[in-house]
């Protein structure tokens, strides 16, 4: 862990079991997943497809609620706040980055970055400015005015990573964040992620199919069976 003193749990998993059942199909996705997430860490998440990397970092992010356990963020259990309370802890404590980068075709990269602050309601002049310093800090302070089409996929996820980490939140969930980029692109924005983690303190969550970029996170999962073990 970059900050081995820092004990501080932000997520914290308690045997997480999930289950889908529609109908006649009855799949159990996860049973009894035990993780905990601290400040700053960085951990990877591997798996196979159809594993249920995504399930889980749905029930991290409060997306969704378990069928079995609970999942705590910052000390509070998620499955007993309200759905209006689990929604503001999830907009406060965290941001989500996904495979294909989910930024607004018609509004810039700066627009994009801005939309959650200005969602939380901060002045625009304000939102602006603190939207261009973290397109910067992702290394795009030349694209601010450029549209998602107009801009590379490695400068899309960036901007997305961007996106998530513009609200300060203490973790970033993110799926498969490189699945859609080359490998150089890709080495690229693990670089980033870790770069952001230094100097931010941001725990970061990743989900990838990668094991030689996972090994540049602190800590790296497999699930597999429905139960995460160390990789
Ligand atoms: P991964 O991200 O590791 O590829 P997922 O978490 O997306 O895996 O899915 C794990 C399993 O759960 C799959 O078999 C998938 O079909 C099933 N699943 C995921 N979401 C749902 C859902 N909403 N309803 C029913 N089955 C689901
Ligand atoms: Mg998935």
């Amino acid at each position: 862990m970059s900050n081995p003193q820092n004990n501080n749990v932000i997520i914290a998993c308690q045997q997480l079991g999930k289950r889908f059942k529609e109908g006649r199909l009855d799949v159990e996705v996860l049973r009894g997943v035990d993780l905990q997430v601290h400040a700053g860490e960085k951990v990877a998440i591997l798996g196979s497809s159809g594993s249920g990397k995504s399930t889980l970092l749905h029930l991290m992010g409060g997306l969704d609620l378990p069928s079995t356990g609970h999942v705590e963020v910052l000390g509070k259990r998620m499955d007993q706040l309200s759905d209006t309370a689990r929604g503001v802890l999830r907009n406060e404590s965290m941001g989500f980055v996904y495979q294909f980068h989910h930024l607004l075709p018609e509004f810039s990269a700066l627009e994009n970055v801005a939309m959650p602050l200005l969602i939380r309601g901060m002045k625009v002049a304000e939102a602006s400015a603190q939207a261009a310093d973290m397109l910067e800090k992702v290394g795009l302070k030349e694209r601010l005015d450029h549209k998602p089409a107009q801009l590379s996929g490695g400068e899309r996820q960036r901007a997305a990573i961007a996106r998530a980490l513009v609200t300060r939140p203490k973790a970033v969930l993110a799926d498969e964040p490189t699945g859609n980029l080359d490998q150089g692109t890709a080495e690229h924005v693990f670089n980033l992620m870790q770069g952001l983690n230094e100097s931010l303190q941001t725990a970061f969550v990743v989900v990838t199919h990668d094991l030689q970029l996972a090994a540049k996170m602190d800590t790296v999962y497999r699930l597999a069976d429905g139960v995460l073990g160390l990789a």
